[in-house]
Order: structure tokens, then C-alpha cells, then sequence
């Protein structure tokens, strides 16, 4: 029956097909990912200490290796459905322009004001910050999508919130800041003269416009010292992926409800919420020997973690107040070139997508910054959304596979994510439009300098 059926160009779910529940891929991992570390002690990071950082709640799901289920809060799902589901679009436009046999998918998280999938996270953890009692949060954004959703978020939960925002993006994309402000955010360019890792930085560097590395290390610094604060991050973190999985939950019922099975799943990575929110449910079922899946992680050339990066524990901030991670890392000083993808430009990557990686259970592909602008112009002229230069390197990765099936004729459905939309990045598009883009690929020797400071640990 559902073979026959014609799939409609948007699949979207009833609000009582939304998931109860976020998927914890942990569950089903044999071998589960490393333990965050104490950098003074190189010990497992206990509860206790986390929790002078973190919210409480939060640290017991970013330890929790071992439920497969937890329980969404009502409140959440409430918040959620102002705007979820998120629409899992067939992408027939773009394949009767590539001519492809193959059957493309996307699922579409920018349908929401800040723009992006980061909402899903930032209101879950609003959610435990106001439910701890506390006053307010800090956090760091880098170009400003994660700032935006967790303003909206602190908004919504009456929570006051700290951004400490990468200078260069401050300066960059002053509207952007607008929109935080608006939404109540107390926003300061970083390294600012507020923390002690800002005022050394802006002694050691004059000038500089920063790193993300340095606006966490601000962020964290300012939490720890404020009381009735704590620090949250927007990527990365166990947790992050945790709430991201409504992404793959809600992608995994549509597509079951019509008798679809993905053969390839794409996403971009840059600290891996988006793609771990999005393939989790299908790797459990990977996992569990259920399905086999090919899962692609796609980054910048320029950024390039899993295709050329270390598995080895690693700081996660330039100041090195935050514990180890251990992940596929360019190592903690390494700063990328200008890239416009401003949300793949972290210098390390999920934990659990780095353990799933290294054992060979989905695979990587880089691309350089004007082919991912070209795969975005062609899309948004027969797709009509506009994509985030982030999004546009699983557009990418997603026609090229597409073309792929073309020349050999294989009929196979591709499903990706479009995490969000590019109206804040229409400086990029210019430059693109004026054929003035540049591509910039770390040489061997800047990356081996920068491993070269990866901590020893034991
Ligand atoms: C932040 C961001 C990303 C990258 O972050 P992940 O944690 O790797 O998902 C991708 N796309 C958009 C639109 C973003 O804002």
C-alpha cells in the first residue's frame, strides 16, 4: 500500500506523531563514547564537578550512557509545537534538475525565527536552568545562530542570558546582535576586558578579533564567577545531540508512515548536533543490526576535523578552563581561515560522532567553500529556500551523490538535513555573487603545529 502511494512534496506529522521521548544513541553503542576529563587530574569528571559549570539536569543526560528513552517535558513539547514538526520536504525540483533517478529528501529546521536546528537544544536547556532555580545563563556564539535561538529560549523561560560573541562576527553581523538584544540578550564582543582569559587575550593579541574557543572560555569564566549562572553550550556535548534527536525521530516516522527507507544520510557537521540529532534513531537501528545505512558527515575544507584531524583527548577552549574531550580534533589553537560557514568552523567535534566515526560506522567528506556555494545557488533557485552556508554543505555532498546515481543509474534515496536559512549571511553570498570568494585549505605543517599541543594524558 504504501509503495502506491504518491509521496506528498512536504511530509509533515500530526502533533500526536510527535516524539515523547529523546532518543539516546549512547544506549545502543557497544563501546560507549570517552569520558569528559578533569584537565588538572586527567580524571573522569564527576557529577559534582560538572555541576559547578553545568545545570544539574543536564549533567546527569550528558553522563547517561545507558537509558535509550528520556522523557521530553511537557513544557518543552509545548514549546516545540509552536514550531514543529519540522517539514521533511521531497526535493522534486532538484531532481528533475540534476536528472537524477535518484529520490531526494531534506528535512528542514529553519522554520523558526533564529533561523535554525539550535532552538531544539536551546529550549531544553533553558528548560533545566529555570527549573534549577537559577538567574541566568552564559554562553558564547560564534556566528550568532546559537546566540539567537538560546535568547529566544532564556525569553521564553524568563532566565536572564550572557552571550559573549566572536568580534569579528560582532562587528560582522551587527543585526544579528539585534536580534538577540531584542530578545533580551545582554551581548559583548569577545575577548572583552569582563573575564580575565579576555583581558590576557587582548594583552597577548592586540586587535585580535577573536575565536570561539576564546568566547566559551569568557563564557565559562563569567558562569562559574556569577552567582545563579551556569554555562551552556549550543553543539558538541552529549546532551546537545540528546535534544537534537527529534530531528531524526520525527524524520524517522514520516518516512516509515510512507513505506520509505533511506539509503544515504547526509548532514553537515561542525560540532555534530545537527547530523547526531538527525542519523541517531537510524544508527540505533544500525546499531541493533536492524537497517544498514551510508552516513556522511560533510565539513569545510578549511576546517577539516574528521578528514584530517587526531582522535585524542583535546581542550575544548582556548583557555583551557573546560574539561577534555576526547574526539577528532585540529587541535584547541587552531584557527580556521575566514570561512563563512561560521557554524563549522570549531576546531573539535562530538564526542559520540567521533567514537561512531573511528569505528568505522559512518564516513566524511570535505568540500571547499565556493562548491558549497555553488550547490546553494542552485538549489534556492529551484528549491526556493535560501540555505545557511552551514546547511549548503550537505546540499552539496547530497547533489553529488545524486549525480552519482545519475551515471549509474541507481534509483537511491538520499535523505539530508537543511539545518537552517542564509539571511544573515548575505555578505558571503556577495562575495560569492561578485566572484570574489576564496577557497583556503590548512597546509600539513599548520595542522601538525597545532596537534603538536595536544595535552598528554595519564
Ligand atoms: C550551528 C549550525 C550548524 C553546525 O552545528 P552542528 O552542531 O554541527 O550541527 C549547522 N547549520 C546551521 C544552520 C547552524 O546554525
Amino acid at each position: 500500500m504504501a509503495e502506491q502511494q504518491k509521496i506528498p512534496y512536504k511530509i509533515y506529522l500530526d502533533e500526536d506523531e510527535m516524539p515523547e521521548n529523546w532518543y539516546n544513541v549512547r544506549a545502543d553503542m557497544k563501546k560507549k563514547p570517552a569520558p569528559l576529563l578533569n584537565p588538572g587530574t586527567g580524571k573522569p569528571m564527576a557529577a559534582e564537578e560538572l555541576e559547578a559549570v553545568f545545570c544539574r539536569d543536564l549533567v546527569q543526560q550528558e553522563l547517561n550512557n545507558d537509558d535509550r528513552l528520556i522523557p521530553i517535558p511537557e513544557e518543552i513539547r509545548e514549546f516545540y509545537k509552536m514550531y514543529r514538526p519540522s517539514p521533511l520536504v521531497r526535493a522534486y525540483c532538484l531532481e528533475k534538475k540534476l536528472g537524477t533517478p535518484a529520490k531526494i529528501y531534506y528535512k528542514f529546521e529553519g522554520n523558526n525565527t533564529s533561523g535554525s536546528h539550535k532552538l531544539n537544544s536551546a529550549i531544553a536547556q533553558a528548560y533545566y536552568a529555570k527549573k534549577q532555580g537559577l538567574r541566568g545563563v552564559t554562553t558564547e556564539t560564534g556566528a550568532g545562530q546559537w546566540g539567537t535561538a538560546l535568547s529566544m529560549a532564556c525569553a521564553y523561560m524568563g532566565l536572564d542570558l550572557k552571550v559573549f560573541m566572536v568580534k569579528c562576527s560582532y562587528e560582522q553581523k551587527p543585526f544579528r546582535r539585534e536580534v538577540m538584544r531584542t530578545y533580551g540578550a545582554d551581548v559583548t564582543p569577545s575577548p572583552s576586558m569582563k573575564t580575565e582569559v579576555g583581558r590576557k587575550m587582548n594583552e597577548e593579541f592586540p586587535g585580535t578579533t577573536g575565536s570561539l574557543g576564546c568566547a566559551i572560555s569568557e563564557a565559562v569564566e563569567t558562569a562559574v564567577k556569577t552567582p545563579g549562572y551556569r554555562y551552556v553550550l549550543g553543539s558538541v556535548l552529549n546532551q546537545v545531540l540528546l535534544h537534537q534527536s527529534v530531528i531524526g525521530e520525527e524524520t524517522m516516522t514520516a518516512m516509515d508512515k510512507y513505506g520509505v527507507k533511506p539509503d544515504i544520510i547526509i548532514g553537515c557537521a561542525g560540532g555534530g548536533s545537527n547530523l547526531g540529532g538527525l542519523i541517531s534513531p537510524f544508527m540505533g537501528r544500525k546499531l541493533r543490526g536492524e537497517a544498514d545505512y551510508d552516513i556522511v558527515a560533510v565539513e569545510p575544507a578549511s576546517c577539516p576535523s574528521f578528514t584530517r584531524g587526531k582522535f585524542a583527548y583535546d581542550f575544548c577552549d582556548t583557555g583551557h578552563v573546560c574539561p577534555l574531550a576526547k574526539m577528532y580534533t585540529l587541535g584547541s589553537e587552531f584557527i580556521p581561515s575566514a570561512n563563512h560557514a561560521g557554524g563549522l568552523r570549531y576546531h573539535g567535534m562530538s564526542p559520540i560522532l567521533s567514537e561512531l566515526y573511528d569505528e568505522g560506522l559512518m564516513r566524511a567528506v570535505s568540500y571547499e567553500q565556493t562548491s558549497v556555494f555553488q550547490a546553494a545557488e542552485e538549489f534556492c533557485r529551484c528549491e526556493g529556500i535560501l540555505p545557511a552556508p552551514e546547511s549548503s554543505h550537505a546540499i552539496r555532498a547530497a547533489m553529488d551523490e545524486a549525480i552519482r546515481c545519475r551515471e549509474t543509474g541507481e534509483e537511491k534515496t538520499i535523505l539530508f538535513g537543511l539545518t537552517g536559512t542564509g539571511y544573515f549571511d548575505m555578505y558571503a553570498y556577495q562575495q560569492f555573487n561578485d566572484g570574489t570568494m576564496t577557497d583556503s585549505i590548512p597546509t600539513d605543517e599548520e595542522l601538525e603545529r597545532s596537534l603538536a599541543k595536544l595535552p598528554v594524558i595519564g
